[in-house]
């Protein structure tokens, strides 16, 4: 009991260290994005930065958005739900952005204003049947497996088409867009290359203007590769670690 307010101070010595990173790391990484936009022929505007907030604690990711974070991802259902009452999320734009199980989908359907991971006509059909109760439409969008890695979910790109095709008919969805988390590359030049094989997908299914799909967002980009992602068209980058520090598992 006597270390307990030890403990406690500890705690909120880390929670003001966490606040301080993200104040240093925050105009810098925006500088970096709008840098990038820039690259590209477009402006910073064009680029979402949306802050992958899994790990951070609830009053930090309060300070960010006090800073002016508009976007925030979370990836773990449970995680996203411990945190929910205790987060202010007025005016923020709340994305899930992890892997999604059907029998999960009831219980975020109505905490979330987009899905980035749908991988499946099963899991989009979920998500349907819930926003559809809610009297509302999801926007969702679809995850391409880029690098056909057996491990990681995704559509993969000769499939993304047919699947579009077949989600867009879902009532209570609605596609704008394309998600990936490419392999994790030893080179930028591998990486780059991921990042335009998307970016032409992008493209072309947005071109074959499917009914009730619109090609609006291209999210790809994580910390160490946001540059390369938004020069390859990215309009959506999802950053953790660059903006908060290294994530501490608890
Ligand atoms: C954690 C996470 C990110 C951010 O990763 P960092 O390397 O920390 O920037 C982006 N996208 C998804 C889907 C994530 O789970």
């Amino acid at each position: 009991m006597t270390e307990k307010p030890l403990d406690s101070k500890a705690a909120q010595e880390e929670l003001e260290q966490r606040c301080r990173n993200f104040d240093e790391n925050y105009g810098p990484i925006r500088e970096r994005a709008e840098r990038a936009a820039e690259k590209s022929g477009r402006k910073g505007s064009d680029v979402i930065l949306l802050a992958a907030t899994k790990t951070v604690p609830s009053p930090v990711i309060n300070h960010a958005i006090e800073k002016g974070l508009s976007h925030i991802g979370e990836n773990r259902v449970q995680e996203y739900l411990s945190k929910f009452d205790d987060l202010h999320l007025e005016g923020v734009a709340r994305h899930f952005i992890g892997h999604l199980q059907t029998n999960k989908v009831k219980s975020i359907v109505d905490k979330v204003d987009m899905i980035e991971s749908v991988d499946s006509l099963h899991l989009a059909a979920a998500i349907g049947r819930e926003a559809v109760k809610l009297g509302k439409s999801m926007p969702i969008l679809i995850e391409v497996n880029i690098g056909g890695e057996a491990n990681k979910s995704g559509v993969s790109p000769a499939a993304l088409e047919e699947t579009v095709g077949q989600i867009a008919q879902i009532e209570g969805v609605q596609i704008q867009g394309l998600m990936a988390i490419p392999p994790i590359c030893d080179t930028e030049k591998e990486i780059r290359q991921y990042f335009e094989q998307m970016q032409q997908l992008f493209i072309d299914i947005g071109a074959k203007k499917i009914d009730n799909s619109h090609m609006v967002y291209l999210s790809m980009g994580m910390s160490g590769d946001f540059e390369a992602a938004i020069e390859s068209g990215a309009n959506l980058v999802r950053i953790g670690t660059a903006l908060f520090g290294r994530r501490q598992y608890v």
